[in-house]
């Protein structure tokens, strides 16, 4: 293709000029990757179509939330529907009820749930949520989970325990994070020390049960227990983010997944987003009565939102969580996530190339790595040149993987057996070309 006649070339062109980087998120720019973004004109199933018409396979799924693949014909009439009873109304909705309700009921450890926006929201508001209900400060992150972009989460791992973490963004001033300790994941003794340390400051430890943020990376069962162990001991909450994990992993996100090896395991508070919003800006967080009896306008904990409960956001989420509940749908998701990995790594051991994969539902990682990683530095360890070559051979064939070597990848429902084994048969011609 001629520069002339590169559409997505010429968008990325007057997208420089009015938008800052092109984009509205810094991934979709391709500056990991390097090369020109795909600027999607529209969706079908398992395939998004770019402006210069090339169809892609689409392992990205919105980052999570297009479980159902783009498009659902059911979802889609259930927005159709809500936008002609109107866009937002600021007053309640019952929707927002049987929506809260629906949550409650696919993740028992929560008795109320509040809605929000974008995860970015949803995490902000548990944060503080935290904080109120314990009256204490300081909270507990690690190295490589991303929560969404709250100033108190822009922090990068200082270079002793006892030295808290530096904002990794400017504009973030550094008293803001002072109360913030980063952690590496899957460090027990790390953490083991930080608790002895300062265990009676901290309000929560949050984490990604599997970091789907630093490419796939499962917390291990021993980890997660002694999260679990020292805050209860401490008296500090557990927040697990599931906005990436929720009802993807499995219907009951993560947690029921842990639940099965750590018996009686639950979190205190769950922040939920993207696939329970479908499609549209939806997120959510909640917990046991007692803590959400803290936020407003029942207790003192500040938490509001002008587009929060959206009638059309609820309806395309509610929808969507009815129809994953069908019976056997999340491990037939697992199943064909499972096809792709195992594929993706058969051709890889063929050609001679270090490649590990895990996957867990429809969420997935493959790494060019000889094993697992279990931390943000061995996952950097991928050599980048050689990922990039991967993804723009993928690309060019007409499969689309996230553009950066630390984010997961995402099957749907939509994507067949022919679709996986397409892919597959691409990445094969792909290897040998690395
Ligand atoms: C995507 C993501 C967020 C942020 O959600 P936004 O809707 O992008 O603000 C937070 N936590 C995790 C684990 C995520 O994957």
């Amino acid at each position: 293709m001629t520069q002339s006649t590169d559409l997505n070339l010429s968008i990325f062109e007057r997208a420089k000029r009015v938008i800052p980087g092109g984009v509205n998120s810094p991934v979709r720019a391709f500056n990991a990757v390097g090369g020109t973004p795909r600027f999607v004109r529209r969706a079908q199933g398992a395939y998004f179509w770019d402006q210069n018409e090339q169809q892609f396979t689409d392992y990205i799924g919105s980052w999570g939330p297009m479980i159902l693949g783009h498009g659902h014909p059911e979802v889609l009439a259930a927005v159709q529907a809500a936008a002609l009873e109107g866009f937002s109304f600021g007053a309640p909705t019952e929707r927002e009820v049987v929506l809260a309700e629906k949550i409650l009921s696919l993740m028992p450890s929560m008795d109320m749930v509040r809605l929000v926006s974008s995860g970015t929201e949803a995490g902000m508001s548990a944060l503080r949520l935290a904080r109120g209900y314990t009256g204490r400060n300081k909270i507990v992150k690690f190295n490589g989970c991303y929560h969404g972009h709250a100033d108190a989460l822009l922090v990068k791992a200082g270079s002793g325990l006892a030295t808290f973490g530096a904002s990794s963004s400017a504009g973030v001033p550094q008293d803001v994070v002072k109360d913030t300790v980063v952690l590496e994941y899957n460090d027990v003794s790390q953490l083991e020390q930080a608790f002895a340390q300062f265990g009676g400051d901290i309000a929560c430890v949050i984490m990604e049960p599997i970091a789907g943020n630093m490419n796939f990376v499962r917390a291990s069962v021993d980890f997660t227990r002694r999260i679990r162990e020292l805050t209860r001991e401490h008296g500090a909450l557990m927040i697990y983010d599931e906005v990436m994990t929720g009802f993807r992993v499995a219907l009951g996100g993560a947690q029921s997944v842990y639940a099965q090896q750590i018996p009686g395991f639950e979190p205190d508070i769950t922040v939920m987003g993207k696939v329970i919003g479908g499609g549209m800006p939806l997120a959510a967080f909640g917990a046991r009565r007692a803590i959400m009896e803290k936020l407003s306008p029942l207790g003192p904990v500040y938490q509001a939102g002008t587009l929060s409960g959206n009638p059309i956001a609820t309806a395309c989420g509610l929808r969507t969580l009815e129809l994953i509940s069908a019976p056997g749908f999340h491990e037939a998701l697992h199943a064909r996530t499972g096809r792709l990995m195992a594929g993706l790594k058969a051709e890889a051991d063929a050609a001679g190339i270090p490649f590990s994969v895990d996957h867990q539902g429809g969420l997935f990682g493959f790494y060019l790595l000889p094993e697992l990683p279990a931390t943000w530095a061995e996952v950097m360890k991928t050599d980048g040149a050689l990922f990039n070559r991967f993804f723009h051979g993928m690309l060019e064939r007409g499969h689309y993987f996230a553009p950066a070597l630390y984010e997961a990848g995402f099957v749907s429902a939509a994507h067949t057996e022919a679709d996986i084994d397409k892919t597959v048969q691409a990445a094969r011609e792909v290897f040998k070309t690395l």
